[in-house]
């Protein structure tokens, strides 16, 4: 028996993450009511070097921010989900922790969500921004419900600058040695800090020659991404693999710091994923960044794309939109972005395919 929880609000999203906070955001412009419904209650994620752009929160809410603040740049994920979380509340967001969606649906006049704790939500409109595995999407293209892997992974990893006695250059390097690619960068501080020694350093090495142990351990099974390699389901031989491979390939100072990572065994293997999407609405449904499409992290666009749904969507669904017809809303957001984000997902196939192709050549 589910209970329904609160009043219907005009816009449900499901995933707050950085996608589902933007689409917040954009959508509470227009005073529009909003709930956010969140699986987990953990506000840490690592694995991005996001590219904030110049007065993002503002062309998100159409307003200057008294609390909220985005520091522009290459941030770290935690920095950016802050800023967001924090105009997300001032904006009056209703933002729900702890409420795994685990069905959804539509008819005629509203949405809903069910969650594992058997509580029921409903809206006017739904928005999934609940990443690779969506759920949402699942509903909406039963055709073609999963983001599938890409054949590789990246190892990702963050020490602290501090903790190194190397010098690191100002800005984000791509360097390429045998199979592999490396991704290194600076990071700000917490408290937004830049000076030299007080940043943290972000690495992801993208890596086609270890997807037996993600298969070995359940993280991919077939064609499908469970969840990452963590480093407890990760074998002492392996870490010691890759500190080999850490000396052999890369140079100082990135080298420094995956060994750093390694000996904390703070390091995490994300499969990557990709999906191409035939679809962005359906009736009172649609979807937006990661649950939308999903692409390599080495285009490093993710959260730039998701930020622009966010707007596309907020250019189409106000108001007025919402009372009269918000299916023909939705449908317009669809025609808007579809073009764009098959672009850029085709190109990340391409990009994926090639990096497999070279790294399994002789
Ligand atoms: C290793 C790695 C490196 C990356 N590097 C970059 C980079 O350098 N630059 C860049 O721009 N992008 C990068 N990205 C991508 C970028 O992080 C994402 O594209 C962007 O943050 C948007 O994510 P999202 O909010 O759509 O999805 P997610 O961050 O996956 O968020 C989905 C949210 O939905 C919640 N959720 C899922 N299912 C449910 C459910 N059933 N019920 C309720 N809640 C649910 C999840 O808990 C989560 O909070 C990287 C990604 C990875 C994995």
């Amino acid at each position: 028996m589910f209970s329904v929880h609160g009043q219907a609000s005009d816009i449900l999203i499901v995933g707050g993450s950085l996608a589902g906070l933007m689409a917040g955001l954009a959508l509470s412009r227009h005073g529009l009511s909003v709930t956010l419904l969140e699986r987990s209650n953990d506000t840490d994620r690592t694995g991005a070097a996001l590219q904030v752009g110049h007065g993002l929160l503002e062309q998100l809410t159409g307003r200057r921010h008294a609390a909220a603040t985005l520091a522009t740049g290459i941030q770290a994920w935690q920095s950016v989900y802050r800023g967001l979380r924090i105009a997300a509340e001032e904006a009056g967001i209703q933002i729900l922790q702890n409420a795994r969606v685990e069905l959804v649906g539509q008819d005629d006049g509203h949405v809903w969500a069910l969650t594992s704790d058997n509580r029921r939500f409903e809206g006017s409109v739904m928005v999934g921004a609940d990443g690779y595995q969506s759920v949402v999407r699942r509903q909406m293209c039963p055709e073609r419900p999963d983001a599938v892997f890409a054949h590789y992974l990246a190892w990702v990893g963050f020490a602290e600058e501090s903790a190194l006695s190397v010098r690191f250059p100002p800005h984000l390097e791509f360097l390429e040695a045998g199979p592999y690619l490396l991704l290194g960068f600076p990071l700000t501080a917490a408290d937004g800090g830049v000076e030299r020694g007080r940043r943290r350093i972000g690495w992801g090495w993208y890596d086609a020659g270890h997807n037996d142990i993600l298969r070995e351990t359940g993280a991919v099974e077939g064609t499908l991404v469970r969840h990452s390699l963590r480093p407890a389901n990760m074998p002492d031989a392996l870490f010691e693999e890759l500190a080999l491979l850490a000396l052999c390939h890369w140079p100082s100072p990135w080298r420094e710091a995956i060994l750093e990572c390694i000996a904390r065994k703070a390091v995490l293997g994300t499969p990557v994923v990709e999906y191409v999407p035939d679809r962005l609405a359906s009736g009172r449904m649609c979807l937006v960044g990661d649950a939308a499409h999903v692409c390599t992290p080495m285009t490093g666009n993710g959260f730039a794309t998701a930020a622009e749904d966010a707007m596309a969507l907020a250019r189409f669904l106000d108001g007025a939109a919402l009372r009269t017809d918000p299916v023909a809303a939705l449908r317009s957001y669809e025609v808007s972005r579809l073009p764009d984000v098959r672009r850029l997902g085709l190109s990340g196939q391409r990009i994926s395919q090639d990096f497999v192709q070279a790294a399994r050549r002789p």
